[in-house]
């Protein structure tokens, strides 16, 4: 089964409109000389009000546009979000889900992961669901009991057709912009778990095709080593997209 590497770049609260252009064709000019049939898919999710200026700096290029959140309702008194047609009209492609900075600050949980993933989804847009545990979890032995119960609440009700445009994104909270980075064979091992857990939801097949990306302290540095593992199908990168040179350097390193 093969899965194209997917590196997705998610700028958080960072950005005006103007850097964020500035960014998005200093990565596409940085992949000009490369060969495009070795390129892996390259993401870039800005903050809402930067995703036109992106999507127009982008235009032509190997880059893509994401969101890094999106409502399930249609329309209404939603104040803050943003609805699927809106990310579709303004041209993304993808969609960050369930994030752990949104889950740690702004409540979401494991029901409204479900429910942005599904209508995400249901429109079109490919949704990356964040799932991973935190330093407590982890050092309490709880980490495949918290990652497979995020896997199986964010995707229930969902079928195999429906995992077609899902990616998953393994995030420690615990290497999330700390600079601590899971190691090669931890990632792995969460990986093949969620990879499992997968497999027994949806049958083998759709286990072995969904995407797998790790996210957390990924840099230039250590990025080759975490893509190299079987079941580690790109990055989720915050920090170290921020720079058109690191972000690059990571796609080059997806290239190896
Ligand atoms: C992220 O925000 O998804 C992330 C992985 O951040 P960082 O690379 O900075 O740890």
């Amino acid at each position: 089964m093969s899965r194209r590497i997917l590196i997705a770049g998610n700028w958080k609260m960072n950005k005006t409109s103007a850097e964020g252009a500035e960014l998005v064709n200093g990565i596409r000019s940085a992949l000009t000389d490369c060969c495009a049939d070795k390129l892996p898919e390259v993401l870039v999710c800005p903050p809402f009000l930067d995703i036109a200026t992106a999507v127009c700096a982008a235009k032509g290029s190997a880059v893509e546009v994401g969101a890094q959140n999106v409502h399930w309702a249609s329309s209404g008194a939603y104040t803050g979000e943003c609805s699927t047609a809106m990310l579709l009209d303004a041209g993304c492609t993808h969609v960050i889900v369930g994030h752990s900075e949104r889950r740690q600050y702004f409540g979401e949980t494991d029901a409204t992961v479900n429910k942005r993933a599904k209508a995400a989804v249901d429109a079109g847009l490919v949704a990356v669901v964040c799932v991973g545990e935190t330093l407590e979890e982890r050092e309490s032995g709880a980490t495949t009991k918290v990652v497979g119960r995020q896997v199986r609440e964010a995707f229930s009700g969902f079928s195999a057709n429906d995992m077609s445009k899902v990616v998953v994104a393994y995030e420690p909270v615990w290497a999330i912009g700390t600079g601590k980075v899971a190691t090669d064979e931890q990632a792995q091992e969460v990986h093949a778990f969620i990879r499992k857990t997968l497999g027994e939801m949806f049958g083998s097949e759709c286990g072995d095709s969904v995407r797998i990306l790790y996210g957390g302290s990924m840099k230039p540095g250590n990025a080759a080593g975490l893509l190299k593992q079987k079941d580690i199908d790109g990055g989720l990168i915050g920090g170290a997209s921020l720079k058109a040179d690191d972000f690059v350097a990571i796609i080059k390193a997806a290239m190896a």
